[in-house]
């Protein structure tokens, strides 16, 4: 099992990361199941929702919200705020961006579902100011994970006016969006530090042997993302 993830998120002591397409398409929970039980991860402390490239948050502060969304039928939403131990939360990706976000002793940490729709209504300038208002300390930290990169993300006049000319690359009468400077920007203006954001160039859409790709197949088939404290 290939997970790609960010030794800083390990040694603050968080388990979570990015999964290669090898263990197949995550899009159910049930196929989810044995990639926890294989990280020692208890899967139902692993919480989900329903994706619809939202800005909506679901924050996860005491162990009752825990149990409390655990136990209700999943909800629509597009971000994790999580400050408990023993729990975790997961997302699904094919192109989208999985952001990790958390703090220097993980007491607080992140994992929002970062379409272009999302990053354009700002889920990530939101989920890292949830982050500090839940009382994140000390040095906050972002990684993103697998997504279509600026290589590949070529998009039409009415996608690209809704992101800022910096953001946008133009090649032989085509335009490309670049998540990574729209993300980083937002977060730098939330209050992260832009050195402490790492944005690792993996393209989903590029790299068939690791990824899926919406994008590239056009079918509905699902990386896992996810974040968990032991
Ligand atoms: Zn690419």
């Amino acid at each position: 099992m290939t997970i790609f993830t960010d030794n800083r998120l390990l040694a603050s002591g968080l388990i979570g990361g990015t999964l290669s397409r090898h263990r197949g398409n995550m899009q159910e929970v049930a196929a989810q199941q044995p990639v926890y039980q294989d990280l020692s991860i208890p899967p139902e402390k692993i919480l989900h929702f329903h994706q619809t490239h939202s800005d909506t948050i679901v924050p996860v502060l005491t162990e009752q919200d825990a149990r409390r969304v655990q136990q209700a039928p999943v909800q629509d939403a597009d971000a994790w705020l999580l400050a408990v131990t023993g729990w975790g939360a997961a997302i699904q990706t094919a192109d989208c961006v999985p952001l990790f976000l958390w703090d220097e002793n993980a007491r607080v940490f992140a994992l929002a579902h970062c379409g272009w729709r999302g990053v354009v209504k700002r889920l990530p300038f939101k989920t890292a100011q949830a982050l500090k208002q839940a009382g994140a300390a000390g040095t906050m930290y972002g990684w993103l994970g697998p997504h279509i990169q600026v290589c590949c993300f070529e998009v039409q006049e009415d996608v690209a006016a809704q992101f800022s000319p910096t953001s946008l690359h133009h090649k032989n009468g085509k335009i490309f969006v670049n998540l990574n400077l729209e993300i980083l920007r937002q977060l730098e203006e939330a209050g992260l530090n832009p050195q402490e954001i790492k944005t690792p160039y993996y393209c989903t859409c590029g790299d068939k042997e690791n990824f899926f790709s919406w994008r590239r197949d056009h079918i509905r088939q699902n990386l896992l993302s996810f974040i968990y404290k032991p």
